[in-house]
């Protein structure tokens, strides 16, 4: 068996206030704090443990100020993976994936990726606009994991989250 660690590059991509920066920060820093700088992007280098091996995560706190949702070519050439996020509160953010998505795979020429989509913001039960059963159903229609998490309210499904997509590379990797 080679002894060498793995290392997982996650580019967070999505509309704008989804809660990319609060997803980033909440795996990273296991804190949720509320407001984050609209403007940076960030790159974060972590390490921790992903089913008893160590992993190192780098992390791409994207910006969205245009439709490409922050999937610029030299993001998508430098990443492992893909993390789409919406908000469950937003039906805008929901439908802006599928353009997202798009424009990932023209410019990966069609090359796969591993992906994760993610439904942010379920805390906020009474401002629903966008039901569980449609945020699977686009994950089976991508062939990816799905999974609806709290950046604000919960620290463990926001690690399964990133947990879950490096698992995603690794088999990719394997593959
Ligand atoms: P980004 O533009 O995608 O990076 O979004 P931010 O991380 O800056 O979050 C946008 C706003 O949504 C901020 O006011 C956050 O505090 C808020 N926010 C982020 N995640 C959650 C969440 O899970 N629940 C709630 N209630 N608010 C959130
Ligand atoms: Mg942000």
């Amino acid at each position: 068996k080679k002894s060498s660690f793995a290392e997982t590059k996650v580019a967070v991509l999505g509309p704008h206030g989804v809660g990319k920066s609060a997803l980033s920060v909440r795996f990273l820093t296991k804190r949720f704090i509320g407001e984050y700088d609209q403007s940076a992007e960030s790159k974060y280098k972590y390490t921790t443990n992903v089913d008893g091996e160590t992993m190192i995560f780098e992390v791409l706190d994207t910006v969205s100020e245009n439709e490409d949702c922050g999937a610029r070519d030299d993001v998508l050439r430098w990443t492992d993976c893909i993390m789409l996020v919406y908000s469950v509160v937003s039906r805008k953010s929901f439908d802006a994936i599928p353009e997202l998505k798009k424009t990932i795979e023209e410019s990966r020429k069609g090359a796969s990726i591993p992906m994760i989509l993610i439904g942010n913001k379920r805390d906020l039960a009474h401002m629903r606009e966008v039901s569980t059963e449609e945020g699977e159903k686009l994950a089976v229609e991508y062939g990816c994991p799905f999974l609806e998490v709290s950046a604000s309210e919960d620290v463990d499904t926001v690690t399964e989250a990133f947990h879950k997509v490096s698992r995603e590379v690794i088999e990719f990797k394997r593959r």
